[in-house]
């Protein structure tokens, strides 16, 4: 998975990254959804582990055009985990009461704490995306903030946080099918926002605020991957591997902690059956 990885100080060109890609499976959906049971099943247990362990913190981000799937990740990949250790905190339209902060207040406050995975549904970087191409502030302002985010995310990595990001990417064609089925399927019209429609038409211009953001924002700290995502079983497997191989570098062991266990199990009245 180390191929969709953008290296540090890396030029993005979204057009060169295939939206489409299957990697190794060429296109084989159904030894591709094999192979995100075994992977789903195993970050299920390494869950369990690092909640046990209470000692990592591992912060997930998502972002991605609407309907890129930020969603469909958090149901497909996460499915299995125990919610108890797994957060999913979502950054909308900031309230007037976020927006009388700076824009890391209402993002600090929701990062992980020991032993607990947290996933960010968009995150701090919707401020120099939707922000950059809606002229929400300045220029002059945003763009002092890839060096910002860069510096918050090294204090969290340098406090004991993991931090992996996925950018989920799909073409406009790819989105345009979407939209149609979410038009198409009364029960999935909730989903349907009319000014997603206003969005879509400055694709050019998220494209290239991604670009930057991808290319500015990659380190060794806190690296964005670019998920091909327009095969839903190909992103999430790939998203589901990246999880499994960072949780299983963490080592983690259960140790025996607890001293005088014969005279504990005394106390109990002895053996158990
Ligand atoms: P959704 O993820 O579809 O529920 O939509 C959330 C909306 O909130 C998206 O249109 C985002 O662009 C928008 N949003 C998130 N963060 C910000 C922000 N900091 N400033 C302005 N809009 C934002
Ligand atoms: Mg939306």
């Amino acid at each position: 998975m180390e191929r969709y990885r953008v290296k540090p100080g890396d030029k993005v060109d979204l057009d060169k990254w295939d939206s489409q890609d299957t990697g190794a499976y060429q296109g084989n959906k159904s030894d591709g959804k094999d192979r995100l049971e075994e992977l789903t099943a195993e970050l299920e247990e390494l869950q369990e582990l690092l909640f046990a362990e209470n000692k990592h913190k591992v912060l997930v981000v998502l972002q991605g055009m609407d309907t890129s799937g930020k969603d469909g990740v958090i149901r497909h990949v996460f499915e299995g985990v125990n919610p108890q250790g797994v957060r999913v905190a979502g950054f909308k339209v900031p309230t007037p009461q976020e927006l009388a902060h700076d824009y890391f207040w209402r993002v600090h406050q929701q990062v992980p704490g020991n032993g607990e995975i947290v996933i960010f549904n968009r995150s701090h970087y919707e401020d120099v995306l939707v922000v950059r191409v809606h002229g929400l502030v300045p220029p002059a302002r945003w763009k002092k903030r890839y060096d910002q985010i860069n510096a918050f995310e090294k204090m969290l990595a340098e406090e004991g946080t993991t931090i992996l990001k996925f950018f989920l990417h799909v073409d406009p064609e790819e989105q345009r099918q979407r939209l149609l089925a979410r038009l198409d399927d009364p029960s999935k019209h909730w989903k349907f926002n009319p000014g997603d429609l206003k969005e879509r038409e400055r694709w050019g211009e998220y494209q290239q605020a991604y670009e930057d953001a991808l290319g500015k924002t990659s380190t060794a700290w806190a690296p964005w991957y670019i998920v091909p995502a327009n095969k839903k079983w190909y992103r999430n497997l790939v998203i589901a591997s990246v999880l499994v191989e960072t949780l299983k570098g963490f080592d983690m062991k259960l140790e025996a902690q607890l001293e005088d266990v014969p005279g504990l199990k005394a106390q109990l009245g002895g053996s158990s059956d």
